[in-house]
Parts: structure tokens; sequence; C-alpha cells
């Protein structure tokens, strides 16, 4: 099977991974999604509230040390066979422009459409134009990452009320055109930054494409059918280019044109020690078992913290007033701000475990799934806690938030200060 045709294959195999994933729930939890609407981070069907965002930056080592990996292992494997824009180009290039319209050869990239004739200009109109619808389901895609499916069409039946929502979709959509249609691979070789640090991530293991020099000396027919394939114009004979996204087009066709001399292809898909020095590939050199090691250690932190998930969010910060004394009785008060992060509704209590003081003007109250208020809490005492007659005392309280429906699991404890005055304000 040729490498285009493998590339198409993996194309289609990312294109419905993406577009089912936001339909795939765990326990009503999505695989992938941060909603700024509900202020929640969903990953793997586990809810995270945007507060428990720790979680992100390990996500983010592990895409850049990934990208590390495999560019030191497989070149820009990421450019030729995963990245979106590769992708939205062969679907527009090879699927709409060539198949459809025929507007040009899939042999040959190097070729301009000629708009001379007006029977092109008005087929390339109708191509943009059913490519731009097609960017607009792609781009309605990029947003159930963020607004869920369940809830993105529901607010599509009332456009005038998600004016944004439709907004950014049709920004979005827009953006890939100009990205897709209009700079085509340019922005592959002028304003994706990967392009320009990926060659310092090369060395003689990396697998990219080489053209065998050796070989090439005498064998090339110089027909230039890997030239004239080659999605951003380059001529792979003249070695590794920043250009070059790794699609391997040029391969296939060189296979082609040597298969007719029952030759293999001067252009293979193999490492500098290979193709060169005639030594193995090894892919287990001391970087990339680190890279290996630490995207392991970001897997191992992400799942502990999983694991670590508070089932309650909780927040105390005192009131101005430091405390009231009533006789004998001294009060502090507090705003406790809870947020229920699961997806069911608890009844919330508050216990202070400390002897002889006692959480009033509190009432157990219900939350729903990912609501958050703000409670005024008093904590109150009758038994004397002071130590000095000129300073006041500061004490640390244990006080427990839990859901009265599952208290042993749903809890969470928080250290409170509570200032007790001095003797001389206690009548
Ligand atoms: S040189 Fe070959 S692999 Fe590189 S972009 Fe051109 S056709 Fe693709
Ligand atoms: S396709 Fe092969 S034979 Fe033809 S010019 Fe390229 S490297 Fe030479």
């Amino acid at each position: 099977m040729t490498y285009t045709k493998k590339r198409y294959l993996t194309y289609t195999a990312i294109t419905l991974f993406c577009m089912v994933l936001p339909f795939i729930t765990i326990n009503g939890n999505h695989m992938l999604l941060l909603s700024f609407d509900k202020m929640q981070f969903h990953f793997l069907g586990f809810a995270f509230a945007i507060q428990e965002l720790y979680l992100m930056p390990f996500l983010l080592i592990i895409l850049f040390i990934g990208i590390f990996l495999s560019t030191t292992m497989g070149g820009r494997i990421w450019c030729g066979w995963a990245c979106p824009q590769t992708i939205f180009r062969v679907l527009f290039r090879d699927l709409v422009e060539s198949k459809l319209f025929k507007l040009r050869r899939i042999k040959n990239k190097q070729k301009e459409i000629d708009y001379e004739s007006y029977g092109n200009q008005a087929k390339k109109l109708l191509a943009m134009g059913l490519f731009f619808l097609l960017l607009l389901f792609i781009a309605s895609n990029f947003m159930w990452y963020f607004v869920p499916p369940e809830d993105f069409f529901v607010y599509l039946q009332n456009p005038m009320e998600h004016l944004f929502l439709i907004l950014f979709t049709i920004t979005v959509a827009v953006f890939l055109f100009y990205t897709v249609v209009l700079t085509k691979e340019d922005f592959c070789v002028y304003f994706c930054p990967y392009s320009r640090v990926q060659s310092v991530l090369y060395d003689d293991n990396t697998v990219h494409v080489i053209y065998d020099e050796k070989r090439g000396a005498t064998e090339c027919t110089s027909c230039d059918a890997c030239v004239k394939i080659c999605p951003t114009h380059i001529d792979i004979k003249k070695g590794l280019q920043v250009e070059c996204i790794n699609c391997l087009e040029c391969a296939d066709a060189c296979t082609g044109v040597m298969a007719k001399e029952g030759k293999s292809s001067l252009i293979q898909w193999s490492s500098s020690n290979q193709m060169v020095h005639n030594k193995p590939t090894n892919h287990f050199s001391v970087r990339n078992i680190m890279y290996a090691v630490s995207i392991a250690a970001c897997i191992g932190f992400i799942l502990f913290f999983s694991a670590q998930k508070e089932y309650l969010l909780v927040n105390v910060n005192r009131t101005t007033n430091l405390y009231k004394i009533e006789d004998k009785l001294v009060r502090n008060n507090y705003v406790f701000t809870i947020q229920n992060t699961q997806d069911r509704a608890y009844t919330y209590d508050i216990h202070v475990k400390n002897e002889f003081f006692e959480a009033k003007r509190f009432k157990p109250f219900t939350l729903q799934p990912n609501q958050r208020v703000k409670k005024v809490v008093t904590i109150e005492t009758t038994k004397p806690m002071s130590y000095s007659n000129s300073k006041d005392t500061p004490l640390t309280l244990n006080v427990s938030v839990f859901a009265q429906q599952e208290p042993q699991k749903v809890v969470l404890n928080k250290k409170v200060a509570f200032i007790y005055p001095r003797d001389s304000l206690i009548k």
C-alpha cells in the first residue's frame, strides 16, 4: 500500500475519532471537554471544576514533550500524518479541487489552476463554497470540545440568544478557510513555528524522508515526478529542507517510477544511520528515554491527582468584624464558598470538631451539580479561651463540610482561624 493511501486511512481514522469523541460520555462526563459555560474540565470521564485545573500543566507538558519525542523519533510525522492543516489541505486540494471539480491533477501540485477559463473560475467558486460549508461543520466539531454537542444543538435552535457561539463558530470556519484555501502550504512553511524548530530535534536516528544520494547518482531518471507531486514545492533530492512536511508523496512517486525498472524507490522513509551509515536505527537514545520517562511521570501525576479529586470545593474567608462579644459568648463570622463538583445534588452541613465550639446561623442546604453558593457562618463559644489580658488569642478550629447523603466520602476538612478577645474585653 502506498504511503498516500496509508495517510488517507490515518486521516479518516483521526477525523472519525475527533467527530465521535465529543459524543462519548462516562457517567454523564465527557472524555475531553473544557466548558467555560459550566466552569468545568472533563477528562477521560472525570469532571473537574475550573478551580481544579492543576491537571492542565501536566497535560500541556505531555503535549510538548510528546511533540519533542515524536519529532526526534519520526521527524515531522505530525505534519504529514495528523496535523489538521494538512488533513484539511488534502480534503480541499486532493478531494474537492482535484477529484470533484477536476481543477488540478493530484500528481502535479506545481501546476496552478488555469484561471483564464470562465469554467474553471466558476468551478473554483463552487469548490470554495462547498468547502466553506464543510468548514462550518468542522468548526462546529471543534466547538463541541468547549460546548458539548447536547448543549450545542439546543443553543442552535435559539440562535438569537446564542449569537456569540454562532459568530465564534463562523469565525473559526473563516480562519480555517483563510489558512487552508488562501495561505495553503505557505502556512506550514512561513507561519507554523513548529517547522522552524523541528530540525534542531533531528539526529541520525530520526526517521524522515531521505533521498538516497549514492544510488541516485546513477539511477535517478531526472523525471522530476517527486518534485511535481510535492505540495510544498521543494526538491527532496537537494536534501532535508525546512519546508518538507513528511507527507511522503515524493517517495510514492519515485516508487512508481523505479518500479518500472524493477528497483526500489530512491526516496525512503528512513534514518540517516540506516540510509547513509548502514547502521540500524536506534530509538533508545538517552534523550528519547528521558522524554519517555517525563511523559510517564506526568501520566502518573495525572492518575494520582485524579484519584485525589475533591468531591466538593470549600473556600473560607473571615468577615471584616474580628469578633463579637455578648457577655461570655464570643462569635466569629465567616463566609463559606461551597461548590458541588459532582454530577448529582447533595445537601451540605457544617460541623466544628473542636469541643466547646458550635456553628450557628447555618442550616443544611442543597446544591445542584456544579452549583456554588456563599454562606455566612457564625462560630461561637462560651468557654473562656484567652491566654492574655492584653492580646487577642488566635485559635485554629477544625471544621468539616460534608454531604448528608455520603458524609464519609463527600467531605472536606478545613482549618479555620478563630480570634478570641483578650481578657480585659470579656465581662
Ligand atoms: S519533499 Fe516529499 S515528503 Fe517532503 S513535502 Fe515534498 S513530497 Fe512531501
Ligand atoms: S521520482 Fe525518483 S527517479 Fe524521478 S526524479 Fe525523483 S528521485 Fe529521480
